[in-house]
């Protein structure tokens, strides 16, 4: 892994109020942004998020502990940092041009480099054409849209948002959300990473790939939820919205984590084996030519004799072993016993060992378990695929379906029917 771009180190903060009592609002708290990544601040009010962020960006010095930027002390404000807010921060009295530009002027840029990046930042957030017009002439989904030009005119790589949208409604929260992502997405800035702060658990996890969920009394760090779906992310699809129902049950201590970074269950699906893409016939292949060679073989010289590309080969082997027929120590390709049995029997006996190992896969166990809650063991092929998306989200549903129904068809398994359009559950071997 990278190293962090910037870190909090067993930072804690008390804050001393005007008549001199203590406020202790941040306890031990151990961050890390690293490159490439969106991360997420969870919390209630009160919980410290946003003395978070002023601590990274440099504007105010935590009590305890310290603040890394690329592995070196954070001294004075952090010039690798932008900020969004939530009010938009506006000065009235200039105009959408002027107010952007405003971050770039105690850098004494030439005239023409200003307007260069001043324009290209409002043609990002979809703003050109308003250069001219004040904030009072804006709707609020706009006014932050200049809020966001204004981090991005910067170039800096890390941008952090407080509660960008909590001041929209629903729909301009939406389409800015995806719009902020896409331009993130599409690498055509400077940005690199980016901090969310948000008590609004959909916003995290359309957003971040890390959601650190915080707790008050004094403000810490409750547990780091890991989220791997990939981007963009459908917020109306069955697999986002359990995500966000684990990370509520979570937030409302529904589930208790008992470890610092946890994976909620409706991504524990990546892990998950999903099924390479190989033909069963280049399986067999592979497989009858190992037998015929005493059971074993060095992966690279099989790829030669047999002509075939070197990661071919080790695909291949990779499917045999998923199924238990094939060790691979090394670089040999060994076959078990199972394997051996396989390979060794008549059709009636491949069937029914290919049968027992497809009955040890999770992912035919669970496409097993939802056909046999089904009316005729059968589901439509959009509802398995659907299932298919939730259980490995990294993966290309449909790939690794036909893969799945192609061998459980040979194992006598699963089964398609085309006039319906439906998955089944072949239950011929159970009665026979
Ligand atoms: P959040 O952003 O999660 O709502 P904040 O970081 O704004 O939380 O505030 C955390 C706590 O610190 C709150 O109790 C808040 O009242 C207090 N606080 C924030 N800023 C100051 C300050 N400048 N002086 C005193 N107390 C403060
Ligand atoms: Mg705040």
């Amino acid at each position: 892994m990278e190293n962090p771009i910037v870190e909090l180190k067993g930072v804690n903060h008390t804050f001393t109020m005007g008549m001199g009592q203590k406020l202790k609002v941040l306890s031990d708290i151990d961050f890390a942004l690293y490159p490439d990544e969106i991360v997420a601040l969870l919390g209630p009010s009160g919980s410290g998020k946003s003395t978070c962020l002023r601590i990274m960006a440099g504007l105010l010095k935590p009590s305890d502990g310290e603040v890394l930027v690329d592995g070196k002390r954070l001294d004075g404000a952090n010039p690798w940092m932008s900020m969004v807010f939530q009010s938009y921060a506006l000065l009235p009295w200039l105009t959408v041009f002027e107010n952007v530009a405003l971050g770039l002027e105690p850098h004494n840029l030439p005239k023409a480099e200003v307007r260069t990046r001043v324009k290209k930042a409002i043609d990002l957030v979809g703003l050109e054409g308003f250069e001219e017009a004040y904030p009072k002439e804006l709707s609020g989904g706009m006014k932050q849209r200049v809020g966001v030009a204004r981090a991005l005119v910067m170039e800096r790589p890390i941008i952090c948002l407080d509660e960008p949208f909590s001041a929209l409604d629903v729909l301009s929260a939406e389409t800015l959300r995806a719009e902020i992502l896409n331009i993130w997405l599409s690498k055509k800035t400077q940005t690199k990473s980016m901090v969310l702060v948000t008590h609004n658990i959909t916003e995290a996890a359309a957003f971040a790939k890390r959601i650190f969920v915080m707790g008050t009394n004094p403000g810490h760090l409750r547990v780091s939820i890991k989220n791997d779906l990939p981007y963009p992310r459908d917020e109306r699809s069955s697999g986002f919205k359990s995500l966000v129902n684990n990370i509520h049950d979570v937030i409302t201590q529904a589930i208790i984590p008992d470890t610092p970074e946890w994976v909620p269950p409706a991504l524990a699906g990546t892990s998950i084996e999903t099924l390479p893409a190989v033909p069963l016939n280049e399986l067999i292949g592979l497989l009858e030519f190992i037998a015929a060679r005493g059971g074993q073989g060095d992966s690279f010289a099989i790829s030669k004799e047999l002509g075939k590309d070197f990661g071919q080969v080790l695909f291949l082997a990779k499917a045999a072993e998923l199924l238990d027929f094939v060790d691979t120590p090394k670089n040999a390709i060994v076959l078990t016993d199972f394997g051996k049995r396989f390979i060794q029997g008549d059709v009636n006996v491949r069937k029914r060992v290919l049968h027992e190992a497809l009955k040890q896969l999770k992912l035919s166990q669970l496409l097993e378990a939802k056909l046999r809650e089904a009316d005729h063991l059968a589901l439509s092929i959009e509802i398995v695929l659907e299932h298919m998306r939730e259980w490995l989200p990294n993966e290309n549903a449909q790939a690794v379906l036909d893969t799945l129904i192609q061998w459980g068809r040979y194992g006598e398994l699963f089964g398609y029917n085309d006039d319906t359009k439906e998955i089944y559950l072949d239950v011929g071997q159970e009665n026979a």
